[in-house]
Order: structure tokens, then sequence, then C-alpha cells
């Protein structure tokens, strides 16, 4: 078997009494889209949230690519190849969809300044901004529009756009259907498949439908911990998913 690219051993966070994540395992290989599912206040922002820097975990550790990035901050994890979207999509709305990925380019090209003028003009952010925008499966018609402007799906395609602009190895997806209505939904399980085998995605989503379309193996977790993990078919047949989780 080939070795895991995310390995997160034992993790565990606590807030006050309460262990969001508790002595949570989960392996990533390469290039699989990894599923992470489980009921609502199971874990699954937290450990995200762990993976990517964002709160740092009281025990346990992460290795990405073999190598220990438990202490590192965000933004290290970032230029190792770890990107994320959020729950709530955070943008700049006065912006255009255009701008805004624009801006995404060009911070990850080393900038530590964001210059409003480059993102309006400077083809060498407008061109790879553009084929992020295709790979995200973003509509040319709304590239010039302000993303203030644009619906819920749209957002969520632009910010997996600006996502990509980190040129991952693993992207983590914090519930990218959330809020979208049933095409918006579609387009968006498209878009992932389309992006599926270029780079490794742990997906969290309760669109049951889109995750056993898209995924290659399924984790749940309850209570903080990973109760099954397997491929679709044996995580929807399994009776502790089934009474934890699934009920159709
Ligand atoms: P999920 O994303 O699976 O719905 P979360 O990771 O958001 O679950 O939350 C797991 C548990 O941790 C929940 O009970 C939630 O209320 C709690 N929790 C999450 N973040 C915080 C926080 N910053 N402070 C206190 N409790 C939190
Ligand atoms: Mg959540």
């Amino acid at each position: 078997m080939t070795a895991p690219l995310l390995l997160v051993e034992g993790l565990r966070k606590r807030f006050g009494g309460l262990c969001a994540t508790d002595d949570l395992s989960l392996a990533v290989r390469p290039g699989e889209l990894h599923a992470l599912i489980g009921p609502n206040g199971a874990g699954k922002s937290t450990a995200i949230a762990q993976i990517t820097g964002e709160i740092r975990p009281d025990a346990g550790r992460i290795l990405f690519a073999g190598r220990d990035i438990t202490r590192l901050p965000p933004s290290r994890r970032v230029r190792r190849g770890l990107s994320r979207t959020f729950q709530i999509v955070q943008l700049l709305d006065e912006a255009t969809t255009l701008e805004n990925v624009a801006l995404a380019v060009q911070a990850h090209q080393g900038h530590s300044f964001r210059f409003w003028r480059d993102a309006r003009r400077d083809e060498r952010l407008r061109q790879p901004a553009r084929q992020l925008l295709l790979r995200a499966g973003v509509e040319a018609a709304l590239w010039e529009q302000r993303t203030g402007d644009l619906s819920a799906g749209a957002r969520k395609q632009v910010e997996l756009a600006i996502a990509l602009a980190a040129a991952p190895r693993l992207l983590l997806l914090d519930e990218p259907m959330a809020g979208l209505g049933p095409s918006e939904s579609r387009a968006m399980t498209e878009t992932l498949r389309g992006l599926k085998g270029r780079l490794a995605i742990l997906l969290v989503e309760h669109d049951m439908e889109a995750v056993f379309a898209l995924a290659d193996r399924v984790s749940v977790l309850v209570d903080g911990r990973c109760i099954a993990s397997g491929e679709p078919a044996e995580i929807r047949a399994d009776p502790a998913v089934r009474a934890a989780y699934l009920t159709e």
C-alpha cells in the first residue's frame, strides 16, 4: 500500500469538558477523495482546523508527506501543499470574481502585500486566475461580477478556485454543498469529480448522494472519534455507521 499523504494520529482537542476530537486517527492517500462524514457536532470542522493549523491539538500528531507538521503555523502548511475552504464562505464582496482569484494567485506568488491595481490589470495574475475559475466550474459570465452579488453556489465555487490557487496536494473542503439547491449541488459534485485524481481531497459533507458518488474512501466521525473507515459500499453496509449516522 502507498504511504499516506496525510496521517493523523491520536488527535485530541478539548473545549472545557467536551472532547471535540478524541483520539482521532485518519489516513488520506495521495490522490484519493476521502469523505469525512458524521452527525453535527461530531468534531469534523475541529479536525479540519487542527489539520490546517488554526487550532492546536492538546494531544496527537499530524504527518503530511511523511513530515511532522503538528507544530507548524497555518501559512507554512499552505506552502507544504495543504489548502482549505470554510463552512462559511469568505470572499471580498466588493471585488469581482476574477479580482478575488487574482489576489489569491498574487498571494501565492510570495507577495506580502496585495495590490488591487494588479488584480484588476496584471495578466500574469488574471490569466492563471481564469484557469482556476475554469477548474472550479465558475461560469465566465460571472467573472466580472462583484462576488457580493453571486449566488451561494457560485460563491462556494469561487472559494474553491481561491483554495486551488495555492496549488495544493491536499484540499480540505468543509461542507461545500451546505446551503446549495439541488442544481448547485450537482454542479459542485461535477466540479469535484473533475478535480479527482489531480490532488487528494478531504471532503466534509452531509449530502450523502454526493459523498457516495464521489468518495474513494469514507471515514465516519462520531463524538470526536473515527468509528469506521473504508470504501463507500462497506461504510454504507456497516451496522454501527447506520445506527450512528446513516438513517435511510
Ligand atoms: P462538526 O463540524 O462535526 O459539526 P465541530 O467540530 O464544529 O463539529 O464541533 C465539535 C464539538 O465541539 C461541538 O460540540 C461544538 O459545539 C464544540 N466546539 C467547536 N468549536 C468550539 C469552540 N471554539 N469552543 C467551544 N466548543 C466548540
Ligand atoms: Mg462543521
